[in-house]
């Protein structure tokens, strides 16, 4: 058994899914299980749609409903030429888009929006474009069946990021996954979505489809998980800021979830873990070209100083001086708390006797977060931030890599600096606007160097 994931751009159309059926039909012997996201920026419509309504253009949501309704409806039928399945799934469709007007016109009246309605509005794109999917396979002649994500992706009711409930869902993809494997059938279902309790509708965030092939993969006890996207694999840099960035054929966990961490978006930084636990490969293939090499993410990998570069921008930098710390044991307990209360992940962190600085991903909650900080110090935020990071399992191991980096981003000016015990990853803050030039300098120096 394998998890086959595909993401936006690998649905986005009538022929970008025709390529996903050849894919795995090709794979039919290796019992897939097929896992998609929405047509490609399906979410991000469908969100802003919702923000437009109840921030009161409601004529602007309903045209955005619309448009999306006429591209479902266009790719059923550019699939389905004509049967009878397309009428059928045309008629549930529009009915889901009718629907979606009358939602679009209670956040009207509400002018508010929670993150349990943007939830069920998300969720609609992988609900739709597995359906459609799951019928153009049928079309083809092979024995797909559309599998509701809401049985099966068992999780809290945190919205807009539902944390997975890892026996729960065993338990559902075992009564209802692994028996439609068994009877040679291809289960077809939409990634992000979840249900809560009462089978309320959640979603794992953005990106989040990555993470439920991961854990589905867990859950069924595959052979592999497959990510497929639209680039060759895992590169040593995002090609949309590097062009010259190579592919990695080989990458272990630790550095992969590192990336993932750090801005390489080719997958959701969650998605690692469950495929860790279980010991199960995942793979990055390009839908476009499904005889490539991709990369192979496993334990082991040939041990480099530098695998790849990261870069994330518009992360938030809080200072924290105390002279309370010195010596006072629990100290940082306490101030982490502060962010735990608020429900906010600190990406980087060092500290010296005086003084701790974290940066931030996410800043909702940051107003609270620094309140709650200023009754240990003086407190400082920079909110144009950035970082970069190297990431090589042998980044310690006697090389030069640190100084080559330091010396790489020349006058670049760096805040805060961060190299882990296990030497996994080299992380520096620096400003916001530096995120690209410092990761152009660090890859050319680690991998355009003429040999
Ligand atoms: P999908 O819709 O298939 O989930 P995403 O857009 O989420 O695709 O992720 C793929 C994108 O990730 C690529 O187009 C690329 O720009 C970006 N990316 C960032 N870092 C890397 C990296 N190190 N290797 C490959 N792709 C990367
Ligand atoms: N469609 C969702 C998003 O755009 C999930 C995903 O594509 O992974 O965030
Ligand atoms: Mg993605």
């Amino acid at each position: 058994m394998i998890v086959s994931k595909f993401g936006g751009t690998s649905v986005a159309d009538a022929a970008a899914i025709t390529r996903v059926i050849d894919v795995i039909v090709s794979k039919q012997a290796s019992q897939p299980v097929v896992v998609v996201s929405a047509l490609g920026g399906a979410t991000n419509v469908l969100l802003d749609l919702a923000h437009k309504a109840a921030g009161g253009e409601l004529l602007v949501a309903l045209q955005l409903v619309e448009q999306l309704r006429d591209r479902h409806l266009r790719e059923v039928h550019a699939l389905l030429d004509g049967s009878k399945e397309a009428e059928e799934l045309a008629l549930d469709i529009s009915a889901s888009f009718d629907e979606l007007a009358h939602l679009a016109e209670a956040f009207r009246t509400l002018g508010y929006l929670t993150p349990r309605s943007l939830d069920t509005v998300a969720a609609l794109g992988e609900l739709l474009s597995s359906q459609i999917v799951a019928a153009a396979f049928r079309h083809r002649g092979f024995p797909a069946v559309w599998v509701d994500a809401r049985d099966v992706m068992k999780t809290n009711d945190s919205f807009t990021r539902a944390e997975p409930d890892v026996d729960r869902i065993a338990l559902a993809a075992q009564e209802v996954l692994l028996p439609l494997l068994k009877q040679g059938k291809i289960p077809v279902m939409g990634g992000f979505v979840g249900s809560a309790p009462g089978r309320v509708t959640t979603t794992l965030g953005r990106g989040g489809s990555d993470y439920s092939a991961s854990l589905i993969g867990a859950a069924i006890e595959a052979t592999a998980i497959e990510i497929w996207t639209d680039v060759d694999g895992m590169l040593t840099a995002d090609p949309r800021v590097i062009p010259a960035a190579q592919l990695i054929e080989r990458i272990s966990f630790d550095e992969a979830a590192e990336l993932a961490a750090f801005g390489a978006k080719v997958l959701h930084p969650a998605t690692i873990a469950p495929a860790v636990q279980r010991g199960i490969p995942v793979f990055v293939f390009n839908s476009r070209k499904p005889d490539g090499k991709g990369t192979m993410i496993a334990f082991d990998a040939p041990r480099l100083p530098v695998r790849a570069i990261a870069g994330k921008r518009s992360t938030t930098l809080v200072k924290l001086r105390s002279s309370r710390m010195l010596l006072a044991p629990g100290f940082l307990r306490r101030v982490f708390e502060v962010f735990e209360t608020h429900r906010t992940s600190v990406d980087v962190v060092t500290t010296s006797e005086v003084s701790v600085s974290v940066t931030l991903d996410d800043a909702t909650n940051l107003g609270a977060i620094l309140q709650d900080l200023a009754a240990f110090g003086d407190v400082a935020v920079e909110r144009r931030s950035g970082i970069v990071a190297i990431v090589g399992a042998g980044i310690a191991d006697g090389s030069r890599a640190i100084a080559d980096a330091l010396i790489a981003l020349g006058p670049i000016p760096v805040y805060m600096a961060s190299l882990s015990a296990t030497g996994i990853n080299f992380t520096l803050v620096i400003d916001d606007e530096q995120v690209v030039p410092a990761m152009q300098r660090l890859h050319a120096a680690f991998f355009e160097q003429p040999s």
